[in-house]
């Protein structure tokens, strides 16, 4: 398939290595001017879509997919899909589908789980809003990008899921971590909670698959000194955008809010920053409840 590439960073650069490894005929655009293997690099993201029969985008954030799509749509060639894969705000996912199908194209949002090392192996899990034309038309490109893709709905469903399923994810961390360090000053021995919890109605992926506390549980990053894995500042930014979904369809999300409180706390203002988010493990053990 020939296939249009924009934002080459540390998902995007190895998304579109592993396509062109696929034997796809890869053209991609980077404004930091990075470059993939095995990635024709083209000069500007119109030149990078003319001719495609799908592009994909691998961005920051909805303002600059919004700005990135009003270039290309108009390049792009009748019946091409337009595949988002960042992580954005449902507002700017619903309005550049329309953009799009307005335009006679496909679109699809489809955010990501699985990180670099997803995107690395090829093993990423997507969330995938939008028509089942254009679906059918990504899909043999998702199986080669990742290892499973659920259709989920209309333009932004994908989005909406994605920041549904990190308010989980953010929220049962959290509260994890606070378990332990409470555990602690009650002189339960971590191993004993995790056997307890692990098999009881405490179980969740936080605690058995990404346990916070070293030396506990299988391999995480708290393991390696909370290197990150997932970083608190990526968790900060979908939690951000679930308490912006929240209030534009007026949901009443306090844990959700809480969990987006605390992130930006330790990010911005404590030792967060580039550290896994399971980090919050060593943050509780220091304090009290005056903290
Ligand atoms: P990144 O910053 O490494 O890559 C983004 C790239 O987009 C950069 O290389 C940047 O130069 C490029 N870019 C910015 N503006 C552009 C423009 N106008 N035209 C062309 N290129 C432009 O970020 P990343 O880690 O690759 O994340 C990309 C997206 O994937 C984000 O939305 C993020 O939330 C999401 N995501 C990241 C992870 C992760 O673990 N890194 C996991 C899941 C989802």
């Amino acid at each position: 398939m020939k296939i249009g590439f924009i934002g080459l960073g540390n998902m995007g650069g190895p998304m579109a290595a592993n396509l062109a490894a696929a034997g796809h005929e890869v053209t991609g655009f980077d404004v930091a001017g990075t470059v993939a293997e095995g990635v024709r690099p083209a000069q500007s993201a119109a030149e990078a879509a003319r001719g495609a029969e799908v592009v994909i985008t691998m961005l920051p954030n909805g303002d600059i997919l919004r700005k990135v799509a009003e270039k290309i749509v108009p390049t792009m060639a009748q019946s091409a899909v337009l595949l988002d894969c960042s992580t954005v705000d449902v507002a700017s996912a619903r309005a550049v589908g329309e953009m799009a199908e307005g335009a006679g194209l496909g679109a699809l949002d489809a955010p990501v789980s699985g990180g670099v090392g997803g995107a690395q192996g090829g093993t990423l899990t997507f969330m995938v809003g939008g028509s089942d034309a254009a679906f059918a038309m990504a899909k043999p490109l998702f199986d080669v990008m990742g290892q499973k893709a659920v259709h989920c709905g209309p333009a932004g469903s994908g989005q909406a899921a994605k920041i549904c399923n990190n308010m989980i994810l953010g929220a049962t961390m959290i509260v994890t971590c606070e378990a332990f360090a409470l555990a602690d000053k009650l002189g339960l021995s971590r191993e004993a909670l995790f056997d307890v919890a692990s098999t009881s109605s405490g179980q969740s992926w936080s605690l058995t698959s990404y346990c916070p506390a070293p030396g506990v549980g299988p391999q995480s990053p708290a393991d390696n000194g909370y290197a990150p894995g997932f970083a608190a500042d990526l968790m900060l930014k979908d939690l951000r955008l679930a308490q912006q979904a929240a209030e534009q369809a007026d949901a009443d999300t306090p844990l959700g809010r809480a969990a987006m409180e605390l992130y930006a706390r330790f990010v911005e203002q404590e030792d967060g920053k580039g550290r896994d988010f399971t980090a919050m493990l060593p943050r509780f053990e220091t304090r009290g409840r005056g903290a």
